[in-house]
Order: structure tokens, then C-alpha cells, then sequence
């Protein structure tokens, strides 16, 4: 991927991975680099990404948003999820063990959402600079008895370059020092102005602690994602991105993965970053078996070589040995990444390929 970045950047083109190119540049490419290259690796990417560019607009169906709660420590981000979590009746009926997997689907209105637990602003960041973004709408929580913070402002700040949606949750609002006003008055500071002040960003007064505004909370996500009109196509190879990954003595490299596009199934043979394999088991976040899981389902899935690090992309292959020559792809892919990311306007050639 290096030779073909470098290659463009000759010839006056600046790109990064995930960016598209036209169809007679990749042409141009393949054609030189077929007799060259060792492995069928540099025409795989460039499929890859022309694969990406040809998305079915008829297949595309409704899919449900991703969503994470950011916010400044302590103002209530893991109380928010958790109370969420409990107001889903759904899991409760169902009984059992809630598992940990780093995100969790809730049903509202027939309708589900996905919650990703731990978007730490460092997991974050790592997925934005492999270029996928994990979120649609991202949940702002601000403490109503402290107001705006240095995080909330690097929360926005991430929100919007990740070109998140950004509904606003003013939490303990049961606390007699809460001040929900002031809070709506600091973020004007940063462009979030509340509908009924002529803006367009949504605010919902919550507390955790007594889940006054739980449900309002949830009804405006889904509001914001009819809206976004998120849209996926179920029928094509998975892709999606790691959340997380450990290793389990007994079960080998375990990973939680968000699809994205595509549906994964049990079987599959999978490219997560540097690691690949055949998922030989995959579990929903209630620690269901479950054989397939589509556009924004978060699933644990078993069976890859290694454990690959949380905001890798995966990918679903054709065959064992295409997602061999991916993993093997994207070690390369990501030092390329990282190397766009940080790049200046003008640096020189040095400084981006060594
Ligand atoms: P995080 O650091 O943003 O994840 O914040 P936590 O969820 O850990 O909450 C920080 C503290 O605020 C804890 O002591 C919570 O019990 C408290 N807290 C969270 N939500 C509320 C709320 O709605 N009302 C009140 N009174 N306290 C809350
Ligand atoms: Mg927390």
C-alpha cells in the first residue's frame, strides 16, 4: 500500500488509504504492480476500495444508529449507560446474564439502538484515524451542578470533527444545585443551541439516578437517527470495526466487533487489523449464540489467530487465503494511516515514508 501512496504522491496526488481513487488510476496501477508484486495484495486493496465505492443503493435498508456517551469525568457517562440499560424492560424480561461486551443493543418502540460502552477518547481517536467512524450520534452528557468542562469542550471538539451528531444530556438535574439553564447557556459558546433558542441541537434534562428523562433521552435518538436516515446494505461481505479484544485461555482471541455494513456469519473468514481466521462462534451482548448479526449489531465472535486492537477494521473475505493477504494488508494500511494523519501540508517525502 506504501509503494502505491508513494507512486500517486509522485505524480501529484495525495491520497490515504481509505480514500477513493477513479477507477482508470487503480487501472493504471494494477496493470504495472500485477507483474511486480509478490502476492495479489496490492490488487486486493485496490478492489477493495473500488468494492467500497460501488455501494448498492438498492440494497441499502434501514439500520440502527451507534451510538456513545461522552462527556467530562465523573458528570455521569457509565450511570447514564447503565440506567439506560435497565430502563430496556426487554433485557430484563428476557432474564439473563447480561455480558460484557463493550457495547449493548437496546429496544425502544420496537426500534433497537447500539451503545458503545467505552469510546475512552483514545479509542476513539484511533478509529477516527484509521478513518472509520464508530458513531453516528454521540450523547454529550454535561452535569447540570457543574456545568461545561475542559472534557466536554474536547468532547464536542471530537464530535464534530468526527462529523458526530450531538444530542445533549444535562444530567442530575435531581440535584438541588443543578442549573439546567446554564448549562444550555455555556454550550452556545460552542454552536449547541437548544431548538427552543432558534438552534438545532436537542436537550434533554436526565438523571441518572431517579431516570427522569430516560426515555425522552431515547426518543430523541431515534428521532435524530430517522433523521440521518442511517442506511446499510445487509447483503454483502461484512466490514465493520473492533471495539474490543482479549486473549482467553481457554477460547483463544476473543474480540467484540460492530458490523457495519454487510452480515457476518458464523463461518465467515474474517481480516480484523493484523489478525485473521474463521469465526467459529459469535455471541450478542445479552451472551446469546447467535449464527448471523447484521448492520450495527455488536457481536463476540471467536476464532481469529490473534487479538487484534480495539478500532482495527475487519473485514469479511471470500476465502481463508483473502483474508490472510488482508491482515497481512492492513499492518501495512495502518502505518500508512497513521503517517496521513499527522502529516503536514508541507512536509516532504521524507517525512512521510519514513
Ligand atoms: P463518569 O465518570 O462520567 O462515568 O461518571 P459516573 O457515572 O461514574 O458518575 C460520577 C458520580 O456522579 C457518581 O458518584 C454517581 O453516582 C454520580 N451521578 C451520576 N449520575 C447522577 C445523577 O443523575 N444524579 C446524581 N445526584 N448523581 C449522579
Ligand atoms: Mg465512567
Amino acid at each position: 500500500p506504501s509503494t502505491i501512496v508513494k507512486k500517486l504522491f509522485l505524480a501529484g496526488k495525495v491520497v490515504t488509504l481509505n480514500q477513493e481513487i477513479d477507477y482508470e488510476t487503480a487501472e493504471e496501477i494494477a496493470l504495472e504492480y500485477e507483474v511486480l508484486c509478490e502476492h495479489e495484495v496490492v490488487v486486493d486493496v485496490i478492489e477493495e476500495l473500488l468494492k467500497e465505492e460501488e455501494e448498492d443503493t438498492e440494497a441499502m435498508v434501514k439500520r440502527p444508529p451507534v451510538v456513545c456517551v461522552m462527556g467530562h469525568v465523573d458528570h455521569g457517562k457509565t450511570s447514564l449507560l447503565d440506567a439506560i440499560r435497565d430502563s430496556n424492560v426487554i433485557d430484563r424480561e428476557a432474564g439473563g446474564i447480561t455480558q460484557h461486551i463493550g457495547a449493548s443493543v437496546v429496544e425502544v418502540n420496537g426500534e433497537k439502538i447500539t451503545f458503545l460502552d467505552t469510546p475512552g477518547h483514545e479509542a476513539f481517536t484511533a478509529m477516527r484515524m484509521r478513518g472509520a467512524n464508530s458513531t453516528d450520534i454521540a450523547i454529550l452528557v454535561v452535569a447540570a451542578d457543574d456545568g461545561v468542562m475542559p472534557q466536554t469542550i474536547e468532547a464536542i471538539n471530537h464530535a464534530k470533527a468526527a462529523e458526530i451528531e450531538i444530542v445533549v444530556a444535562i444530567n442530575k438535574v435531581d440535584k438541588p444545585s443543578a442549573n439546567v439553564e446554564r448549562v444550555k447557556q455555556e454550550l452556545t459558546e460552542y454552536e449547541l443551541i437548544p431548538e427552543d433558542w432558534g438552534g438545532s441541537t436537542i436537550f434533554v434534562p436526565v438523571s441518572a439516578h431517579t431516570k427522569e428523562g430516560i426515555p425522552e433521552l431515547l426518543e430523541m435518538i431515534l428521532l435524530t437517527a430517522e433523521v440521518m436516515e442511517l442506511k446499510a446494505n445487509p447483503e454483502r461481505n461484512a466490514r465493520g470495526l473492533v471495539i474490543e479484544a482479549e486473549l482467553d485461555k481457554g477460547k483463544g482471541a476473543v474480540a467484540t466487533v460492530l458490523v457495519q455494513k454487510g452480515t457476518l456469519h458464523v463461518g465467515d473468514s474474517i481480516a480484523a487489523g493484523s489478525s485473521h481466521g474463521r469465526v467459529r462462534a459469535m455471541m450478542d451482548d445479552k451472551g446469546r449464540r447467535v449464527k448471523t448479526a447484521g448492520p450495527s449489531m455488536p457481536v463476540e465472535i471467536l476464532g481469529l489467530n490473534d487479538v487484534p486492537n480495539a478500532g482495527e477494521v475487519f473485514v469479511g473475505c471470500e476465502n481463508e487465503k483473502e483474508a490472510r493477504s488482508f491482515a497481512e494488508t492492513f499492518i501495512s494500511q495502518g502505518r500508512v494511516n497513521m503517517l496521513a494523519d499527522t502529516k503536514s501540508k508541507n512536509m516532504s517525502l521524507d517525512d512521510l515514508f519514513t
